[in-house]
């Protein structure tokens, strides 16, 4: 199904990534197709080597594919300039990593609005005041004049997640969040995600090998020895054990192809 690009957040086109290991060339993303509608939200799921986080700096346009597409709200990223991506990745993209990534010397506020003071712009009272009230949402209120290392994981990855989104990017694009956090904050970080994309109509694209994760996206997509395997919409599962089980079944039987 081919939407219109304007109703795109997201749309790879035949993206292919080589890498050489030893003296042969592999493909570590291999002709991959997908398309993420504006206000979805999608969960790659692979195991590790599938070429999940190569996707993504591909998507994010943190790398260049070997061959294939990608464009964001119909810009195709290939025809940028590097200085170009940087600055359409910085207005336009939210990328968050495992790592939260977060300058040590400036506190959780000023973090948050780096990318903002970086691209030149004046946050004058009235974003302030939005941005507080989404922060408030975030539960990081208390937290914004400290710096990272006095906050808990869970707490930087929120920082990071409002950082991410200060400049109201096309897509949240994100690999791995929770991977270093406890069950308790990681599925924090799910309920926040998901309130984002439920309530605020936010495209999230993220990356995870855990169906406890995973299961809170609205669709799944399968990859796997950088394909993909198969895809699935999670609303007929009741629970990330469910989940796990279709997944298993998708990356066995394109194991046996
Ligand atoms: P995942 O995120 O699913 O664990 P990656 O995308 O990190 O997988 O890696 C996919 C494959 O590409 C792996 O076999 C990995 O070793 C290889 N790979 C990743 N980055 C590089 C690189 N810069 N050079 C060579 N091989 C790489
Ligand atoms: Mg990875």
């Amino acid at each position: 199904m081919t939407e219109n690009n304007s109703t795109l957040a997201v749309k790879a086109t035949d993206l292919t990534k080589k890498y050489t290991r030893g003296d042969s060339e592999f493909d570590a993303v291999s002709h991959v197709n997908l398309e993420v509608p504006k206000g979805d939200f999608v969960a790659i799921m692979g195991a590790s080597g599938s070429g999940k986080s190569t996707a993504l700096h591909l998507i994010a346009g943190l790398a260049r594919p070997t061959s294939g597409e990608v464009e964001i709200e119909g810009k195709a990223i290939s025809k940028m300039s590097d200085r170009e991506l940087t600055v359409f990745r910085r207005r336009r993209m939210g990328i968050v990593f495992q790592s939260y990534n977060l300058i040590p010397h400036l506190t959780a506020e000023e973090n948050i609005l780096f990318p903002l003071r970086a691209d030149g712009r004046t946050v004058d009272a009235a974003l302030l005041e939005r941005l507080r009230a989404f922060w408030e949402e975030l539960d990081l209120t208390n937290q914004l004049s400290q710096y990272p290392d006095a906050l808990s994981g869970g707490q930087q990855q929120r920082v990071a997640l409002a950082r991410a989104l200060c400049a109201e990017p096309v897509a949240l694009l994100a690999d791995e969040p929770t991977g270093n956090l406890d069950w308790t904050s990681s599925q924090n970080i799910c309920r926040v995600l998901d309130k984002l994309n439920k309530e605020e109509e936010r495209t999230i694209l993220l990356v995870t090998h855990e169906p406890a994760v995973a299961v809170w996206a609205k669709r799944i997509v399968v990859l796997r020895d950088g394909k993909i395997a198969g895809e699935f919409a999670t609303r007929e599962f009741r629970d990330a054990a469910e989940l796990a089980a279709r997944y298993q079944e998708i990356a066995r039987a394109s194991a046996s192809r």
